[in-house]
């Protein structure tokens, strides 16, 4: 059995057209399947080099200098290459900077204060995104007196056009919806729902934190209005990168954003005595961009262009077929539950396995070099990044996974484990005390 899963895997990667990028990437000797890559991609050593190099070069000699030269247009010229390659977005219409929170915050607020939704006072949410994109909402919400119209989808699935359907009305202003769901990696109908909530009058704010660098986004084809996305997942920009936005380049002049600051004023080097808005996709701009955070991402960028993004999701796609047929094969005997879509055409590059003993099942595997991440309450999520991922390292990481979970249904895990101090070297000193029980993969927030 297990032969002819590493004879498949071999032959997988043999036939892999995309094959020769994985050795783009830093490869780590601690790591035998890294299952993560959506939630923190791996480095390329393209930007290991960039890094050191700007130290030096970039910072070291330019210094003040490099602002006139090249960093107070980077924000819209990586903007741009983020549209370009991953988006379909043409220029003028991206921009980097903050985080994906802080972000969303911003283009919430902006299209509150579109004249095209004037009067209007529902936000359709789901139940099933990601915490801060709820936050943000409940906040925004509470600031201005909007009510919250909550879908609930299906626990393995996502959000449909018809559940959108259900809940619009002429007093939507704004839906916002993730295209990939963070947990169950359900590819929402972006055009389909884009087209319904603009026969309704509302505007669409779509989350690609899970789509972007993964599958082929179409933001001016489907007509969409705002979209913000992580640049830390899929575009491998490293821990904190800041996020990008998009705004349809008809709508940026009708709208305002909440964070005013002199780097989206017309003329931040007037220091001027009040505050204009700069024109085009610049005012959504607030103060100085994290120009560090925003270098490695480009060396991802050119190797998604380099292989093209219909390559990358055919890879991704096979990937997780792979994963689901390992999954079905080694551990639905063991009692899990598969919580993705079962069609690969309605999800994106991971596959969430639940079962009950999967938070006690996880520090061991991190303890082992085998890196998936674990989704409340039970699930076990495989992420795919497509160019750095083969498959035979997920037919390591599924058979470890079957290992793992045996041991600790048969109870032999926990004396193991808390030997071992697996719980404390896999999680953080701050849930040691939490032991095997304890939110083992960090916040939320790296989902
Ligand atoms: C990862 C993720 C985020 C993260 O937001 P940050 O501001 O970068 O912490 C937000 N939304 C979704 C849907 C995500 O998957």
């Amino acid at each position: 059995m297990t032969e002819d899963h590493a004879a498949l895997a071999a032959a997988l990667d043999a036939a892999d057209p995309l094959a020769r990028f994985r050795d783009a990437f830093v490869d780590s000797d601690e790591v035998t399947a890294y299952l993560d890559g959506n939630s923190l991609g791996r480095p390329t050593r393209a930007s290991a080099d960039r890094l050191a190099r700007f130290a030096t070069e970039r910072w070291g000699a330019r210094l003040i200098r490099g602002w006139d030269e090249e960093w107070y247009d980077l924000p819209l010229t990586l903007g741009d290459r983020i549209g370009a390659v991953t988006l379909g977005a043409a220029p003028g219409q991206t921009f980097v900077g903050d985080s994906t929170t802080v972000i969303l915050y911003k283009l919430v607020r902006a299209a509150l204060s579109a004249p095209q939704v004037a009067g209007r006072d529902e936000i359709v949410l789901d139940a099933g995104n990601f915490p801060t994109d709820r936050y943000v909402l409940e906040g925004v919400a509470r600031e201005h007196g909007a009510t919250l119209r909550w879908i609930t989808p299906e626990h393995d699935a996502g959000v449909t056009p018809e559940q959108v359907a259900g809940v619009l009305s002429d007093r939507t202003a704004l839906v916002l919806l993730s295209h990939v769901a963070y947990r169950s990696g359900y590819v929402s109908d972006a055009a389909a729902i884009t087209a319904l909530a603009h026969d309704a009058g509302a505007l669409v704010l779509w989350d690609l934190c899970h789509s972007v660098g993964a599958l082929p986004v179409e933001l001016d084809a489907w007509g969409v209005d705002l979209a913000a996305g992580c640049t830390y997942k899929y575009l491998n920009g490293g821990p904190g990168a800041p996020a990008f936005g998009y705004v349809r380049a008809d709508l940026q002049d009708a709208l305002t954003q909440p964070i005013q600051g002199w780097m989206g004023s017309a003329a931040p080097f007037e220091m001027g005595p009040a505050y204009a808005p700069h024109d085009g996709v610049r005012r959504f701009l607030s103060g100085t961009p994290a120009i560090v955070g925003m270098l490695a991402m480009q060396d991802m960028l050119d190797l998604i262009d380099d292989a093209g993004i219909a390559a990358v999701r055919a890879k991704s796609v096979a990937l997780t077929e792979h994963a689901t047929a390992l999954v079905d094969d080694l551990l639905l005997p063991l009692g899990a539950r598969y919580a993705s879509p079962r069609d690969p055409a309605r999800r994106g590059s991971h596959v969430t396995v639940d079962h009950y003993a999967f938070e006690a099942t996880l520090p061991l595997l991190w303890e082992r070099g085998v890196i998936p991440d674990f989704r409340r309450p039970d699930g076990l999520r495989l992420g795919l990044s497509p160019l750095s991922t083969s498959f035979d390292e997920v037919r390591v990481g599924v058979e470890a996974v079957r290992d793992a979970l045996r041991e600790v249904l048969d109870g032999r895990a926990v004396a193991v484990a808390r030997v071992s101090g697996t719980a404390g070297s896999a999680t953080g000193p701050d849930r040691d005390a939490a032991g095997l029980g304890g939110d083992a993969t960090g916040p939320d927030g790296v989902a």
